[in-house]
């Protein structure tokens, strides 16, 4: 056997990267929600080729000092957490620190960002790289191009651009139902897809579910004080024949979990056939204290303290609002 030795940084990233950058949308999705932390108001993403070949996401926000620029392209640093306390009650969608370095160890990925405050914006084209004066009215620009350009193995797991713009779409949609305070737009080889101006969530919702999911859905909302449930669910006369209209939010975030998924299925039990399935946009906002997030790189799984209750919890809220007669929300609403 070979000697043991330390894997040098570049590799270290790259292998942190399998599980972090498996495609175009998990980039997109790292890079929206670090603008989302940034307080944006705006965000416009630009891809090409799916995202393949690039992927451009311009904010407004707080904007990276000249000093840290380079360093938010290693490896464990991060601006959002410094302590096992803040972990705890993590408020921003990143903590880890390790977006940024992944992804710049895959793909040849350029920063350029003006700080509050600053006299003009600076710009880093990679990991190790010196800040160079830049061009910028306010915010960050991360230019993200040829993902995989280094790893070939990599390369060969994506599917063609249609695909990969498929996904990145749906990372977009997800971030934009749950910030519908954001003004959000999305292009991709220069045509504009989405444009979504800031609005509440009804509106938002209608946007980019249509307003005949809205015309067919139960406006949801639940309070127990600790835990509150919020959005829309489809009525049985709305229901898919795929799963491809479902957005579960756990504070924010978007979560895909098992326990979630059967409370819903439970609570369509009666109405819904069972190849059929529901379309909805829920928001369950609970003490963070109560909730793990730090599962998975990607946080899109979660885990409960107390499952169970939350399992009751959504079951209970949603049985209740589906099982009242009368219309959707936008005929309620007159529209
Ligand atoms: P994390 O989001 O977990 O902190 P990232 O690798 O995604 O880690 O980002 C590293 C750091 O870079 C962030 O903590 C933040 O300080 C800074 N940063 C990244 N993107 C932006 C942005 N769009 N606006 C302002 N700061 C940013
Ligand atoms: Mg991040």
């Amino acid at each position: 056997m070979p000697s043991i030795h330390r894997l040098s940084d570049p590799l270290i990233n790259q292998i942190a990267a399998g599980e972090v950058v498996e495609r175009p949308a998990s980039v997109l999705k790292e890079v929206l929600e670090n603008a989302v932390d940034a307080g944006a108001q705006a965000i416009e993403v630009a891809l090409e080729a799916g995202g393949i070949k690039r992927i451009r996401v311009s904010d407004d926000g707080c904007g990276i000092d000249k000093a840290d620029l380079a360093l938010a392209l290693e490896r464990h640093a991060t601006s959002k957490i410094a302590s096992l306390d803040d972990l705890e009650s993590v408020g921003t969608m990143g903590f880890r620190g390790e977006a940024l370095a992944a992804i710049s160890s895959v793909a040849r990925t350029s920063l350029t960002s003006r700080a509050d405050g600053a006299s003009h914006a600076w710009r880093v084209d990679g990991p190790g790289q010196t800040p160079v004066p830049a061009a910028l009215n306010r915010g960050t620009v991360v230019d993200v191009q040829e993902l995989y350009y280094n790893t070939p193995a990599r390369r060969k797991f994506l599917k063609t651009d249609n695909t990969e713009f498929a996904h990145c779409d749906d990372a977009f949609r997800r971030v934009a139902l749950a910030r519908p305070d954001i003004a959000m737009q999305l292009s991709h080889n220069g045509r504009v897809s989405q444009r979504l101006a800031a609005g509440d969530m009804t509106r938002r919702t209608g946007a980019l579910l249509g307003d005949d999911f809205l015309a067919h859905a139960r406006a949801i909302e639940a309070d127990t004080g600790p835990v509150r449930l919020t959005g829309f669910a489809s009525l049985p006369a709305y229901s898919r024949a795929s799963r491809d209209a479902q957005y579960f939010f756990v504070n924010g975030r978007f979560v895909r979990d098992k326990l979630v998924t059967h409370a819903i299925r439970e609570a369509y039990r009666d109405i819904l056939h069972g190849s059929r399935h529901p379309a909805y946009v829920l928001f369950l906002d609970i003490d963070p204290h109560t909730v793990d997030v730090n599962v998975h790189p990607a946080k899109i799984e979660v885990r409960f303290r107390d499952s169970r209750a939350v399992h009751q919890f959504i079951y209970h809220a949603l049985e209740r609002s589906l099982g009242q007669s009368g219309a959707g929300v936008a005929d309620h609403a007159g529209t």
